[in-house]
């Protein structure tokens, strides 16, 4: 079950994790107390630790492994390409059919007119790519004036030093003295269960969207480069936007002649049941940013893809466009993301071919919702949320000993072999999209379980 465990035991990984390893978004003194848990395998939709249990993926690592663990076929990809040409840049040639098969594939399944690919290693990568395109564009429309970025309360876009700008979690930014300069936070996010008090979804929609509308005319509408969004808020809670909310925060970005931004660095590659989420609440964003999936994070690779007047602006100006790393493009990590669409493509795994599985688990999900300490379930695709209340009717916050049960839930998962994140009080679920209706029925049998233990 632990097959890529050697002769070392649990405690001498975890003492040479403390002595070395500093990991992301981590409190190290409780990670020292408590000792790292050791992944050192995975299959399908399940992760092996070092004290050999087997573990459902209830979040398929951080939102990406889209086709599950274990694949073959992505193994050979990567092998292939990298006996082929291990590494190649695309500063001053285009080095082999892997990065230029990609950038049409996703100008292929891409929504609207988007049609120009440039590649990055991570979602944070693509997000500051964006920023720098989009800012590019107004300087070469002869509009330098346009440099105020619109994003939400809650959002999440990364962690460099503009992504964790963009992020609308304030919790990010103290210790490094963001956020930059010129980005603006739209208040209340479209979060319904927590912001929608006595209104009705619809409109609280309006609401959402007039908070947008009124942020524009604040900053001044001819001074707003871009405005950026997640169709679904991912690391902020797992947050479906309220009905009609995208197709009228659509309408807004094009009454102010704005720069719409879709940020699919989770929500693309089938997370929603669609390519995209942008084709689920059928919008056309100027611009898209993505990773994850668009690998089933077998390989860092993340892209923006652009259309329209940006795309064209950017590819037909007559100067060096003076931007790209090392990687972009990287032979290997596009061979594996062709192979991964493919597979895809092939097992039906987006649209109709996963309808029937996405009900499935939306189902099972909300029969959830009459435990006890649950004040809501949500979800669309293969996303899904559960609110943990104290009391239902007033849905007062769930805490243990000061802090959100959220965490306390967390552990009561992996202790009976399941994988949920918690944001607050939130549980997450994203588990691989291949999951099947024996692996949906296990996942929320445990939960279940999680649930009860924790109240
Ligand atoms: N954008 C969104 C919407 C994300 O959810 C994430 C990561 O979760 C990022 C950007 C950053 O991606 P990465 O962690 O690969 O830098």
């Amino acid at each position: 079950n632990a097959p890529h465990l050697k002769s070392n035991s649990t405690k001498q990984w975890q003492d040479k994790d403390s002595a070395h390893l500093l990991h992301p978004f981590m409190s190290h003194p409780d990670l020292r107390k408590k000792g790292a848990r050791i992944v050192t395998g995975a299959e399908g939709v399940y992760i092996f630790d070092s004290e050999g249990n087997k573990i459902l993926d209830g979040m398929a690592g951080l939102w990406c492994t889209q086709i599950g663990y274990g694949n073959e076929e992505l193994v050979e990809a990567a092998t292939n390409a990298m006996r082929q040409l291990p590494y190649y840049n695309l500063f001053f040639m285009t080095s082999q059919p892997y990065a230029i098969e990609l950038a049409a594939k996703i100008a292929e399944k891409a929504p609207g007119n988007i049609d120009q690919v440039h590649f990055a290693t991570s979602g944070s990568e693509a997000v500051d790519t964006a920023y720098k395109l989009i800012k590019y564009y107004w300087n070469l429309k002869g509009q330098p004036q346009r440099k105020q970025f619109i994003s939400r309360d809650r959002a999440y876009h990364g962690s460099t030093t503009v992504a964790a700008s963009l992020c609308g979690l304030t919790g990010m930014h103290p210790q490094f003295d963001l956020p930059i300069e010129g980005i603006h936070h739209v208040s209340p996010a479209p979060y319904y269960f927590e912001n929608g008090g006595d209104l009705t979804p619809e409109e609280f929609t309006d609401v959402c969207v007039k908070a947008i509308e009124d942020k524009i005319l604040e900053v001044g509408p001819e001074n707003v480069a871009a405005f950026v969004g997640e169709p679904v808020m991912g690391a902020g809670g797992m947050i479906p936007p309220p009905p009609g909310y995208w197709k009228k925060v659509e309408a807004v970005c094009r009454k102010y002649g704005i720069i719409m931004w879709c940020d699919e660095v989770i929500c693309g590659w089938g997370r929603t049941g669609e390519w995209f989420g942008s084709q689920y609440f059928d919008i056309e964003p100027d611009i898209i940013t993505m990773a994850k999936g668009l690998s089933s994070g077998y390989q860092p690779i993340s892209a923006v893809a652009m259309g329209g007047d940006l795309a064209k602006t950017i590819r037909d100006g007559d100067e060096e466009m003076v931007h790209g790393f090392t990687y972009s493009g990287h032979p290997v990590a596009c061979a594996v993301a062709l192979k991964n669409i493919e597979i895809m493509e092939r097992d039906n795994l987006i649209g109709e071919g996963a309808k029937d599985r996405i009900d499935y688990f939306q189902e099972q999900l909300a029969s959830l919702s009459d435990h006890p300490i649950v004040g809501e379930t949500r979800g669309l695709g293969f996303l899904g949320a559960i609110e943990l209340v104290k009391d239902k009717k007033t849905k007062e916050r769930f805490e243990v000993e000061g802090s959100d049960a959220g965490f306390i839930c967390r552990e009561h998962c992996f202790n009976n072999g399941l994988v949920m994140r918690s944001v607050g009080n939130t549980m997450i679920l994203s588990p691989p999209i291949i999951i099947t209706k024996d692996e949906i029925d296990e996942l929320v049998t445990k939960a279940r379980r999680a649930l009860d233990l924790t109240a």
